[in-house]
């Protein structure tokens, strides 16, 4: 596409309007890896692969459909399979949401679905996580995935994420944890998205977490429960679902 021609084109279409209509167009690369070597569970459907995708490219990554990566397949089938999504009436807030996901949620009458983002172009509702406009004890579900690395006061985020979730509630929190560093990394030194890149993998992240992951949610009062839900399956089933390799894809079970 010409420089003119992307500049029409964003010109006609807000950030938000182009996401739905690439979300429409994707049906289109779907029909180029048909097949029934794997299965979305989001979207339902059967291809020849997942796509490669990432900074560090990641191969059987992507669904050809709807987008979803693989962290977004482990956390729905948990929520299908455990935390039985389809068979009960809940309140539900979703920071940051992949359209993949927020496309079935919105389709399901029996969940009050509030799809959140900093940025107005990419949710529904404009939120500050470290802000949010809620009473306390609202939220039977909050969904937070690969967002903490992003928010410079993570501590006040999740206290807010904490005050609005229902006692009984539950909070399914997941970042990308670099798995060789027992303490999170977090360095004043890098403040330019290069120096961003070179400390932490991914040039708009604040910090890159480690394994004290868990207990930094637990230092903010949740009880928190750490899940590699991709290991309940098969090695073949992890193939089939692309359910990645464990970095990102780790369940964080937060409750009050
Ligand atoms: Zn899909």
């Amino acid at each position: 596409m010409t420089a003119l021609i992307k500049k029409i084109y964003k010109t006609i279409l807000n950030e938000k309007q182009r996401n739905h209509l690439y979300y429409f167009l994707f049906r289109f690369r779907a029909k180029k890896y048909g097949g029934n070597e794997v299965e979305c569970p989001i979207c339902d459907n059967h291809f020849s692969q997942f796509l490669t995708y990432g900074n560090v490219p990641r191969a059987q990554a992507l669904c050809p459909r709807c987008n979803s990566l693989e962290r977004n397949r482990v956390m729905w089938l948990y929520l299908q399979k455990e935390w039985k999504i389809k068979e009960r009436q809940a309140k539900i807030l979703h920071f940051a949401p992949e359209i993949g996901i927020e496309k079935q949620m919105k389709k399901m009458t029996n969940l009050t679905y509030i799809g959140a983002d900093l940025n107005p172009q990419l949710a529904d509702y404009q939120m500050d996580i470290c802000q949010i406009p809620n009473n306390d004890n609202e939220y039977d579900l909050i969904l937070c995935a690969h967002v903490l690395g992003h928010v410079p006061d993570e501590g006040k985020a999740i206290r807010e994420m904490k005050r609005v979730l229902k006692t009984d509630g539950l909070a399914i929190i997941m970042t990308v944890i670099d798995m060789k560093n027992p303490k999170t990394h977090e360095s004043s030194a890098a403040k330019t998205p290069a120096e961003k890149l070179e400390n932490y993998g991914e040039s708009d992240l604040v910090r890159l977490h480690g394994l004290d992951f868990g207990d930094r949610l637990a230092a903010q009062g949740f009880k928190v429960d750490r899940l590699d839900y991709r290991l309940i399956f098969s090695e073949s089933e992890q193939k089939k679902y692309g359910l990645g390799q464990g970095a990102r894809e780790v369940l964080y079970l937060c409750r009050k």
